[in-house]
């Protein structure tokens, strides 16, 4: 079972397949894993002991590493609490530096979770941004109906907002979208970017998971 693996020279952190969401440009619908790595869908949502153990063992074996990041075949906020117990154990353990990629809903479904949390074990985060506004988001992050239901069509796009102006407070905050949009929603996004005063990297859609970026 892959709970660590290696991407692009970093180590990847694999704790939960579950989502809030079912993004029409998700990895996950192209394949089992990526680049050459064993299948990222878990067996079981992996324990404390388990992580920690699995992390001791793969950082004796990479020793070159020197980020971390909490990504995977899920999104990992949906645990958050073993996130941020890997995250303090990872920090104790090691010197890598730590960024979380994220939907950037994890009040969605942990509601009164207090980013502050993650000062100290997070340096840096990366959000979906995904969408210049709420009616697009929704068609293009499709969240799920149990998270947002009797909820406005904003509720999860302004919830995304609010993290990311939350998280920038703490750490290096960026936005990221993946081009299923057309180039006037990428410009509209990149004003949306600007005008919080975060940057925005574009993903170029792959459907080959052996490319993926
Ligand atoms: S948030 Fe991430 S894991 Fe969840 S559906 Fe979208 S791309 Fe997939």
């Amino acid at each position: 079972m892959t709970i660590f693996y290696k991407f692009g020279g970093k180590m990847y952190i694999n704790i939960t397949n579950g989502c809030m969401c079912d993004c029409v440009f998700c990895i996950r619908k192209n394949g089992d894993s990526i680049e050459d790595n064993e299948s990222l869908w878990l067996e079981h949502e992996p324990g404390y002991e388990e992580i920690c153990g699995a992390f001791d063992k793969f950082i004796s074996e990479n020793s070159e590493i020197t980020e971390a990041v909490f990504c995977g075949y899920g999104e990992p906020t949906v645990r958050i609490d073993m996130l941020l117990k890997t995250a303090e154990y990872i920090k104790t353990h090691s010197r890598l530096k730590i960024r979380l990629n994220t939907n950037g809903l994890v009040r969605l479904v942990h509601k009164d979770f207090d980013v502050m949390k993650f000062k100290g074990l997070i340096d840096a985060v990366s959000i979906s941004l995904n969408a210049p506004n709420a009616k697009r988001y929704n068609e293009v992050t499709r969240p799920k109906k149990e998270v947002i239901s009797g909820n406005a069509e904003e509720y999860a796009f302004n919830e995304m907002l609010k993290f990311a102006e939350d998280m920038k407070k703490i750490c290096d905050t960026s936005f990221t979208v993946v081009d299923v949009i057309t180039p006037r929603e990428i410009e509209e996004c990149r004003k949306l970017a600007e005008s919080m005063g975060i940057p925005l990297r574009v993903r170029a859609y792959v459907t080959d998971n052996k490319s993926y970026t």
